[in-house]
């Protein structure tokens, strides 16, 4: 399950109304995030990074 930024386009792990794998809390400005199937392209630690 993946997120989108969609201020960025960029792609995060995690899901609407949570946080991403880098952290980020979706419910702050939560109209920038969609619930999304694309793969992540993100970067960050936590998203791009499997434990
Ligand atoms: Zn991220």
């Amino acid at each position: 399950m993946t997120v989108k930024h969609t201020p960025t386009g960029i792609v995060h792990k995690g899901t609407k109304g949570g946080t991403t794998g880098c952290r980020i809390n979706t419910k702050i400005r939560s109209k920038h995030w969609v619930a999304s199937t694309e793969k992540v392209t993100c970067d960050k630690y936590g998203c791009r990074n499997e434990k």
